[in-house]
């Protein structure tokens, strides 16, 4: 079986077939595992692509069954502050706190005339914990949920009369696109994982990555680095033989996997009777999220307490449906503080903004490490904007940043071969479910999809459609035992 994707769905899915006996070759394209979950070096510090925080891990907590059967449970998380995020709006500062009861109470004490309202959103997240299991089982339709067909921000703006309580709930998904296409259930989905608990990971997506690469290797799978898959090759019958790679080599396989976006996937398919054209031009024409630009910055050591919360900052009117290109200015941001190797102080902070595709697309052609001079101009330019503004926030900030690196969705298009460097994939749209949701079979009776494009991002998304997959595969709830 050759799985094709070396970042956390792909290892997850591999994981979880390994474990019941099949033998997995993962193959990736990158020279180190974990797509967007991936970390790399700069100057001594490590980095993280996508890995800043997740929700839900603890014991009894929604994440908590998937963490134990990938066997991530005896990491080293750091559980957040009860107060996980700060979130200026508005020209106030407020807390979003741990936990359905003091979520509800400390809000309330804010907005007293929305208590019913936000009760009302903690039974919608309560619900959705109970759903989220049955929806992975094989046979069941994983988007088969109400609140999958209802937009977040028509909810929203019905429920909750407060504008200022409307734009803090939407702190904590300030990194997730907020379009009025957003289905309700993905918006609360990630809301309730944090509130029921935020876990940093000391030593971020490595940690993790290197885990499930141990987990698979001993399970006898293998993980190859370095291995561009550029084609299948199918029978008559339709089902894939072998998988070919750039380099030239070839691997057989008896199912393949593929957690790439759907449309690169589709791309690897020769023409064939199988695959009728009004498939591929529906999976090329599916559109994805935004992607993000992000600022990494080195501190002084030794100066800056770390903390041990997330910060988020909104201050636009225009939150749903913002603008994010080339000149669009910057007015929200996720702060990270990524958890120091020891001490107390931080020795890194994330600065991340959503930016479309248009931002970059002018230099779409150039490739890693022959960047024209103007496509850097732009990103020391942004930059600087996203320093300033992230200085007013942190004052701490100031004369205490040693070095700084950006990445850009061209930079995420190049390293995790994501379409138009989007973050979270494939974008789900409420009034038009059939024609976003792509499901984990395929028209090939061998080929099946896995990926934060399926159902959800992120490591709760990813790690539920790994579970939805391999499912199917193997035509039972592997979460049973
Ligand atoms: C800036 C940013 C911040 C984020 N922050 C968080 C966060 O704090 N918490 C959280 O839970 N989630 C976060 N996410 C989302 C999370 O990173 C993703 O949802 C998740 O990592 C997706 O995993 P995946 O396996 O589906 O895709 P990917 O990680 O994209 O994996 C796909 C893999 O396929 C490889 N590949 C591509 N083409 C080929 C090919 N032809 N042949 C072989 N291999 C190929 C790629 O190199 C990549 O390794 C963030 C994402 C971004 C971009």
């Amino acid at each position: 079986m050759v799985i094709i994707g070396g970042g956390f769905g792909g290892l997850t899915c591999a994981q979880a077939l390994a474990k019941e006996g099949m033998k997995v070759t993962v193959l990736e394209k990158c020279a180190v595992p974990g797509g967007a979950f991936q970390s790399f070096c700069r100057h001594g510090q490590r980095l993280d692509t996508g890995f800043h925080y997740v929700g839900g891990i603890g014991e009894g907590e929604v994440l908590h069954p998937l963490v134990t059967y990938f066997g991530l449970e005896d990491l080293p998380w750091q559980p957040l502050d009860d107060e996980f995020l700060e979130v200026h709006t508005h020209g106030q500062t407020f807390r979003l706190h741990r936990g359905y009861p003091s979520f509800v109470d400390h809000l309330s004490a804010d907005f007293p005339e929305e208590r019913t309202a936000l009760e009302k959103i903690v039974s919608l997240m309560t619900g959705i914990n109970k759903h989220i299991y049955e929806s992975i089982l094989p046979g069941q339709n994983a988007f088969d949920n109400i609140l999958m067909g209802v937009s977040a921000k028509t909810y929203l703006e019905a429920n909750i009369s407060n504008p200022v309580l409307r734009d803090l709930l939407c702190g904590q998904c300030l990194t997730t696109e907020l379009t009025d296409k957003l289905p309700l259930y993905s918006f609360l989905q990630s809301l309730n994982s944090f509130i029921q608990g935020s876990y940093r990971l000391k030593g971020g997506g490595e940690t993790l990555i290197s885990r499930l690469v141990e987990n698979v290797q001993h399970l006898g799978g293998e993980v190859i680095m370095r291995k561009t898959v550029s084609q299948f090759e199918v029978n008559d019958d339709g089902n894939i033989c072998a998988v070919k790679c750039t380099d030239g080599t070839t691997y057989k396989a008896d199912i393949v996997v593929s957690t790439l976006h759907p449309s690169l996937t589709i791309d690897l398919i020769p023409e064939c009777k199988q695959i009728r054209n009004i498939y591929r031009r529906r999976i090329q024409r599916l559109e994805s999220t935004v992607g993000m630009f992000t600022v990494q910055l080195e501190v002084q050591p030794n100066t800056i307490p770390y903390l041990n919360r997330s910060i988020s900052i909104i201050e636009t009117d225009n939150l749903w449906n913002a603008p994010c290109g080339k000149e669009a200015p910057v007015n929200t941001m996720l702060i990270n503080f990524n958890v120091p190797e020891e001490g107390k102080f931080a020795t890194n902070i994330d600065l991340l903004i959503p930016m479309s595709w248009d931002a970059v697309s002018d230099w779409e052609e150039s490739r890693l490490g022959h960047r024209p001079e103007e496509y850097k101009a732009f990103k020391q330019q942004k930059a600087e904007e996203c320093i300033a503004f992230a200085l007013r926030y942190v004052p701490e900030l100031k004369g205490n940043i040693v070095n700084y690196w950006t990445s850009t969705p061209l930079t995420y298009r190049d390293y995790t071969g994501t379409q138009h460097g989007s973050s979270y994939g494939i974008r789900k749209s409420f009034d038009n479910l059939l024609g976003t949701l792509v499901s984990p079979v395929s028209p090939l009776p061998n080929l099946y999809l896995a990926g934060q494009s399926l159902m959800l991002h992120g490591m709760l998304g990813t790690a539920m459609t790994s579970m939805l997959t391999c499912n199917i595969i193997c035509g039972k709830n592997l979460l049973e035992k």
